[in-house]
Order: C-alpha cells, then sequence, then structure tokens
C-alpha cells in the first residue's frame, strides 16, 4: 500500500486541483486530505481522522454518505450496460425512468428534462435554449441574460461570467458581453441603504426595472437566479423579493431560470425552492442532490412554454444541435432514480425543514449575542454565520485578516467540516439533508467552542 507521504508528494506533483491556491500546494504549503470513506454525515480520512461534514460535500451528498441502494443501483447498471448514448431516441430503462420521476416530482408546467453531467453544463444548456428559442420565435435581438451580483451557476465561459463573484472573472478576461448583473438581495450587506426590508424590496426590484430600460427589453432573454443565494453567503432572499421580481420578468417577456443546483430535491425543506419560494420558472437548473453526488448528473427540465418553441424549431431546421456524449449516462440516471427512491423512503424532505430550522434556531441560541455575530440566517437545511468587526455599525473586517477561514479552520480541528464562503467572512452550513438533532446540537457546540477560539 502507498504511503500518505508519497501519495501526497505525487498529489503535488501531479494533481491540478480545482479551486486551489495552486502555488501554494504545489510547494506543500497547503495539506493534501485523501478521503476514503463515509458513512452519513460523517467522512474518514487515510489517517483514520473522522469527520462530521456539515457541507455534504459541496452541498451534494444529500443522503448521505456510504448508502448501498445507490452504490448497488451503480454496480448493477455497470455490469448490465455501463455505457450507451442517448443521441436520437435512444435511452435506458434508468434515463427514461428518472426523467418520469423528476417531471413527477417538479411544478406542474414543467415539461421535459435534457441530461447533462453537472451544474456548469446545465446552465450552458439553458442558455443555448434560450437563444435558440428566441431565434425561433423571429426575435434575434432578444439575447442578453441578467443574474445577480454573488448568484454563483458555475464556471464555464458563460456560467462563470453568469456568477457574480470577482474571484470567478479575474483574470479570465469575464463575463462575456451579453451578461448582465444586478443587485444581490442580501438585505444585511446593505444596510447603507438604511431600509426596511420591504423597502429594499422595492428597491432591488426597481434596479432590475431600471436595468431592462436601459438596455431594452427587446434585448434580454432571461433572468437567472438560485431560489436561496448559495455559494454567493447562503442568503435567503428578503421577504417577498420573488414575488416582486416574477410579474417583471412576465411584464416584459423575459424567461427565468430557476438555478435549483443546491436547492432541488429537498434542501429547503420542499422538493424544490421554486415551490418555496412560488417561483414561476421557465427552466429549473438540477444537478447535486439529483444523485445525491455518487455519480455526476445534471438537467435542465424545461417548461411546457418552452419545449413547444423548441418542437418549432427541430420541424423547421432539423434536429437540435446540442448534446455530449455523457448526456444521461445509464451510470448517473440509476444512481438518480435509486437517490430519488430514497430520499422519498427516508423522508428526507421533511427532516430537512424541520432540522434545517433547529439548526439554525441553535446557532442562534448560542451565537446571536456574541459581538462579532452580525447575522444568523437559514433556510431549510442551509445554515450560514456572518461576522462583522463591529455590530453597531455593522463594519465588516479586512478580508486580509480571513477572519471565516480562521473560524473553519477551528472547527476543523474540532471535527466538524463548514464552508468559509468565498465573499466574505460567512461560515456556511449545508448538511446531508438526514442530519439527526443530536449531530445539529454537535455542530452548534462546536461552532461556538471555534468561534470563542478565534475571537
Ligand atoms: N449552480 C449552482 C447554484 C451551484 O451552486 C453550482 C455549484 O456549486 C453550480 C451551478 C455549478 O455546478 P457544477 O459545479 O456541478 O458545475
Amino acid at each position: 500500500m502507498l504511503t500518505n507521504d508519497q501519495l501526497a508528494q505525487w498529489d503535488r506533483e501531479n494533481f491540478f486541483h480545482p479551486s486551489t491556491h495552486l502555488a501554494q500546494h504545489a510547494r506543500g504549503e497547503t495539506p493534501s486530505r485523501i478521503i476514503t470513506g463515509g458513512s452519513g454525515v460523517h467522512i474518514e480520512d487515510r489517517d483514520g481522522t473522522k469527520l462530521l461534514d456539515a457541507f455534504a460535500g459541496l452541498y451534494c451528498v444529500n443522503v448521505g454518505y456510504g448508502r448501498t441502494e445507490i452504490s448497488e443501483a451503480i454496480a448493477a447498471q455497470a455490469k448490465e450496460l455501463a455505457y450507451y448514448h442517448a443521441y436520437v431516441g435512444h435511452g435506458t430503462e434508468a434515463s427514461i425512468t428518472l426523467a418520469k420521476m423528476i417531471l413527477d416530482r417538479a411544478p406542474k408546467n414543467m415539461s421535459k428534462v435534457y441530461f447533462g453531467l453537472g451544474g456548469s453544463d446545465a446552465n450552458e444548456t439553458n442558455i443555448k435554449l434560450v437563444w435558440y428559442y428566441n431565434n425561433i420565435l423571429g426575435r434575434p435581438e432578444k439575447k442578453k441574460i441578467i443574474s445577480r451580483w454573488r448568484g454563483y451557476h458555475g464556471s464555464g465561459l458563460m456560467t462563470g461570467s453568469l456568477t457574480g463573484l470577482e474571484l470567478f472573472h479575474k483574470k479570465f478576461d469575464l463575463p462575456l458581453a451579453n451578461v448582465l448583473h444586478t443587485e444581490a438581495p442580501f438585505y444585511f450587506r446593505r444596510a447603507d441603504l438604511g431600509m426596511s426590508e420591504a423597502d429594499f424590496v422595492a428597491h432591488c426590484a426597481a434596479e432590475l426595472g431600471s436595468l431592462i430600460e436601459r438596455e431594452g427589453a427587446e434585448t434580454i432573454a432571461a433572468f437567472i437566479g438560485e431560489p436561496v443565494l448559495g455559494t454567493g453567503g447562503i442568503v435567503p432572499p428578503p421577504k417577498g423579493y420573488w414575488d416582486a421580481i416574477g410579474p417583471i420578468l412576465k411584464k416584459h417577456d423575459i424567461l427565468m431560470i430557476a438555478d435549483e443546483v443546491v436547492t432541488g430535491f429537498g434542501r429547503l425543506g420542499t422538493m424544490f425552492g421554486s415551490d418555496h419560494y412560488g417561483i414561476e420558472a421557465d427552466i429549473i437548473t438540477i444537478a447535486k442532490g439529483l444523485t445525491s453526488a455518487y455519480a455526476p448528473l445534471s438537467g435542465s427540465i424545461v417548461s411546457g412554454k418552452v419545449w413547444k418553441v423548441l418542437e418549432q424549431g427541430t420541424d423547421e431546421f432539423g434536429a437540435i444541435g446540442h448534446g455530449w456524449t455523457y448526456s444521461a449516462h445509464p451510470i448517473g440516471a440509476a444512481a438518480g432514480v435509486a437517490n430519488l427512491k430514497l430520499i422519498d423512503d427516508l423522508g428526507l424532505v421533511e427532516n430537512a425543514g424541520m432540522v434545517g430550522a433547529y439548526l439554525k434556531a441553535g446557532l442562534a441560541s448560542a451565537l446571536g449575542h456574541h459581538p462579532n455575530v452580525g447575522e444568523i440566517r437559514g433556510e431549510g437545511m442551509l445554515a450560514a454565520v456572518e461576522f462583522v468587526e463591529d455590530k453597531e455599525s455593522r463594519s465588516f473586517f479586512d478580508p486580509a485578516k480571513k477572519v471565516g477561514p480562521q473560524v473553519s479552520a477551528a472547527l476543523l480541528r474540532r471535527g466538524v467540516i463548514a464552508r468559509a464562503m468565498p465573499q466574505g467572512d460567512i461560515l456556511g452550513f449545508a448538511p446531508p439533508l438526514c442530519l439527526t438533532q443530536a449531530e445539529a446540537d454537535e455542530i452548534v457546540a462546536k461552532t461556538a467552542d471555534a468561534v470563542k477560539e478565534v475571537f
């Protein structure tokens, strides 16, 4: 068996890791963590260290680790037929069944599922579909896409452009043309406006309205948003936000893409975030929770309204020029079928709502009065603690102090993984949906202890 030192050396010499400080890692200044197993909400590394993963990987292992129902379904599919493509009408029992299972759970206006591999490629598909849609409808100038600052929609060329985080643009020549960003619905961070929550919602709606007016509605194809901002800081929208946005999009005939890569399949305590907030989407992006990340699979769920135009397009111009070798990969599809069944059988959507609320309440009671905790927020099984330098004036720490990363490191030393979110001193929690109250208590107690160490 290879030693850990040998693997760490090979890792530094050969492995280009995503979202990593490449130079520090190559120089051996950051550790290699080699994960070997997982069960429930815990993972284990090669040194035998067991950690409570309060971020479910990258908010994706929704059913928890080590579920044999899914690994056996994957093994059975791999033995029967590991691969066949889905072009020109091909499918497998798993991919056809999964498309039906998704639509049985999706909002009623949804009509078909296109399968991809991850959230980024699903959103790339969505933008292509939106452009195709407007070309078929004879309005080729209606192409711009609006997303929000702090939105996260992937890191491809178009999706990295839609992502409203500086790190994903800087030195990559992004955003591309045709992408517009509008105000993030992040009430806590806009204290400078001195507004009530209701006035802030009206402000966000007005900002969107004036952007549309400035650019011309005839040039704007779609608006994309996560029901709850995820990587941008785990920020539930202020009350009434989606109710204010929806009518503006409708009025200007702008399609709504709900990016439910994080919120789909139960994370908010409802099957979809669109159900939770009454969002009327034309396209829904799904990934992560679709297979609980046991195999890579994503989807673009398109509404009947969009589907009708896609059909019209292929009648006029022939087969749709979009597809990937691995679309609807049988192993991913088998994982998805087993995963969605497990979510139902274990009652995980309900559990996410109940234990998520319990976790948020626990964090609020342990840390709400701390002078450096500015806000504790969350929805369903998503929670965040945001740190401030001064509570009264709501001033934030110099990012160079890395307060958020320090707290997450202190928490890791106590055996709990939470994520220092990339923009701001924000500690994010997104545990597997099977989290128990006892495990939530452990997260709260250790977080409080870690905060005590850092401040
Ligand atoms: N959309 C949202 C809301 C996400 O959170 C993510 C990833 O975190 C993506 C899209 C991109 O998904 P992927 O990393 O699978 O490409």
